[in-house]
């Protein structure tokens, strides 16, 4: 019978919130998994069965953050170690490989350097062309040794995403644009054990429907990792409009982000989040210095701003977002909210003094709560019901 077999690497270290973390991990593994297919806890690993073809499976789990190791095994049940020898015999393998013994129950009669070159033996008599090599082989015979006469027995390994459940660590709102940092920002967050909502800004009609399309696409990307969060769309046209009429056009990129960071801040105070997330990244564009972060980094009293990206390299960032499947919606041509307000010399190091005296030639307060009446929370298809809130006055 198969069974897959799920390491989940820190959780062990939490002490008092080992239940906690592991609760968690266990609901987003069952939703993640197909109907019909069980996940249970067994000492320190998790265990998924009922399921005839273990590939997709292994996938959803491959999304799963919490989990380092997936195995495909096959379960033997044995009263002797020959049991477990007979099993290996049976065993197809090519090229070189290895035995590694884990052996969790103790009063197993014989001890790992004992019973691995036993078992290497029956490998080698099945399969003559194959050779044994522990330095680097090409396959990884793992042969756990569990309590109560069960063993597991992979020849494959599959690494998992690591890092936390989705959840344990709080709610995080993101800034989300359509560009190729922000989502990769999101994803970070998550590995980390935030449940995301995000936050996007439209300047309509210098924006199109298309633009927006693109950013709910790469919201439910990053959904697919466990993440059930709303979207909320802000129509930031007379915000972005009333700083390009009033106020000196170097200061507008500084000053929209002000203005975005503040919104964000109202949006994550009204539904439970604990910080907000962006994908600023240092000195990649005018906006991003360390004035022009400081200068944003002013505006919000209540939540902390985290910047997964902030020392990454580009091509770093591109090479994570190939990998989470958002680089290709990312890499779609539509514009900006921004770039149709972008003058053409803005500030590269904005004084603070001189940005908030640009920022009193406007309603700071009145044109924020305006823009945050107009806000639209879009339900992405895998937001659960629970979650999908409007935004609260
Ligand atoms: P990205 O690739 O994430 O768009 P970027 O390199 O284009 O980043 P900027 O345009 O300066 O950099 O944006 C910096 C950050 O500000 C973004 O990562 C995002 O968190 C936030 N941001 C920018 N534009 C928007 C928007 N229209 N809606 C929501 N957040 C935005
Ligand atoms: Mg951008």
């Amino acid at each position: 019978m198969s069974v897959i077999v799920c390491s989940y690497g820190e959780i062990h270290l939490k002490g008092a919130n080992r239940g906690y973390f592991l609760r968690t991990l266990m609901q987003n593994i069952r939703q993640a998994l197909p109907e019909g297919v069980k996940a249970t806890v067994k000492d320190t690993r998790i265990l998924v069965t009922d399921f005839t073809d273990a590939k997709p499976v292994v996938n959803c789990l491959k999304k799963v953050f919490g989990l380092t190791h997936i195995r495909v095994c096959a379960s033997v049940n044995y009263q002797t170690p020959a049991d477990i020898l007979n099993y290996l015999g049976q065993v197809k393998l090519n090229g070189t490989f290895k035995v590694v013994i884990n052996r969790a129950d103790k009063n197993f009669p014989l001890k790992s350097p004992v019973f691995a070159p036993q078992c290497g033996d029956v490998i080698l008599k099945n399969n003559p062309q194959a050779k044994v090599d522990v330095q680097n082989p090409d396959t990884v015979v793992q042969v756990e040794i569990r309590h109560n006469g069960l063993a597991f027995v992979s020849t494959g390994c599959e690494r998992g995403l690591g890092g936390l459940p989705v959840g344990v660590s709080g709610r995080a709102i993101c800034l989300i644009s359509g560009g190729i940092d922000s989502p990769v920002a999101a994803f970070m967050a998550m590995k980390r054990g935030l449940a995301v909502d995000f936050v996007h800004f439209t300047t309509p009609p210098y924006t199109s429907e298309l633009a927006l399309q693109k950013v709910i696409s790469l919201c439910e990307q990053v959904n697919t990792f466990g993440n059930h969060g709303n979207l909320y769309v802000v129509p930031f046209t007379e915000i972005g409009s009333q700083i390009q009429k009033q106020c000196h056009d170097q200061y507008t990129i500084t000053l929209m982000r002000r203005f975005m960071i503040a919104l964000a801040e109202k949006i994550g105070v009204a539904h439970q989040a604990d910080c907000i997330f962006t994908g600023e990244n240092l000195a990649q564009v005018a906006s991003q210095t360390i004035q022009g972060i400081t200068s944003n980094n002013f505006v919000a009293q209540k939540l902390p701003i985290l910047r997964p990206l902030i020392c990454f390299d580009k091509d770093e960032i591109v090479h994570l977002a190939k990998q989470i499947g958002t680089y290709e919606i990312s890499i779609l041509p539509y514009e900006d909210c921004c770039t149709v307000f972008v003058p053409s010399h803005p500030t590269i190091k904005p004084n603070l003094a001189a940005v908030l005296a640009e920022e009193k030639k406007l309603d700071f307060d009145t044109l924020v709560d305006n823009c945050y009446n107009a806000i639209i929370c879009k339900r992405l298809p895998n937001t659960s019901a629970e979650s999908f809130n409007k935004p609260q006055k």
